[in-house]
């Protein structure tokens, strides 16, 4: 068996974007940024389930206005996020059924994946059991120190700017995310999921080539090159 979960994460404020609703809601084309990711899901053979991580004030909205409306109907459950992202993440994982084998962690705030992404990273999961898409730097990348000057330059051939969803054997996830919650009462900090299995996973996390045209609504600068994406895409799809 080689079926899938996705947990589409849609718990945060979104405070860099300066916009009265979180950007995960904010209307693209006339449809909420959320939907986008959600219908991709949607129509992916392999992807059994949906879990959306949502704030317990907004689970009903997205039911009702977004769940029902467009008629994603793999979604098995909208649970509440937490305070930070890996508590919303957590959250997602016990929601989760145990059908599945894999899980694709997603953040709601990029509308723009598709099926062929989708498909390249099922291929690196199933023999790799971790991986994350990313694309190469197109920025020679600096490491400065505390006052902000420049200690050290990665070669560039080696860096690599990490999108999602980052995808995991179910089972070992878990595991490592039960491990963190203990460890990050400890202050032990991550800014990815991959960074959870290779705290506690011996086995490495396998880059798999994602799309410069996956980009993370982050900035109102955003909103136009997203919008454009979003349109040819939809003219390749209904030509
Ligand atoms: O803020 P940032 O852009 O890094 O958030 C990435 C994704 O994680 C967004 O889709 C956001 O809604 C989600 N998130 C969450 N719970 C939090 C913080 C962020 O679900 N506590």
């Amino acid at each position: 068996m080689q079926d899938f979960a996705a947990i589409v994460l849609a718990a945060g404020s979104g405070s860099r974007m300066n916009s009265r609703i979180p950007k995960q809601y904010i209307k693209l084309l006339g449809k909420p940024v959320l939907y986008y990711s959600l219908k991709c899901f949607e129509d992916c053979p392999f992807v059994k389930e949906i879990i959306i991580v949502a704030s317990e004030a907004d689970i009903s909205m997205v039911k009702t206005d977004i769940v029902d409306k467009y008629g994603i109907s793999k979604v098995k459950n909208v649970t509440a996020g937490g305070k930070e992202r890996y508590n919303s993440v957590f959250n997602g994982l016990a929601a989760v059924t145990d059908d599945v084998d894999y899980v694709m962690i997603h953040d709601g705030a990029r509308a723009c994946i598709d099926g062929e992404l989708l498909d390249r990273i099922k291929d690196s999961v199933i023999r790799h059991k971790a991986c994350v898409p990313a694309v190469p730097s197109k920025d020679t990348v600096k490491i400065s120190d505390e006052e902000g000057f420049v200690k050290m330059t990665p070669d560039r051939s080696t860096v690599w700017n990490i999108q999602t969803p980052q995808t995991f054997e179910l089972a070992a996830i878990r595991h490592a995310f039960e491990k963190y919650m203990a460890d990050a009462a400890n202050g032990v900090n991550i800014t990815d999921d991959a960074m959870v299995w290779e705290l506690y996973d011996e086995r490495p996390v396998k880059i798999v080539m994602g799309d410069y045209r996956n980009i993370k609504l982050t900035t109102q600068e955003d909103i136009v090159p997203i919008e454009n994406i979003l349109k040819n895409s939809l003219t390749r799809n209904n030509p």
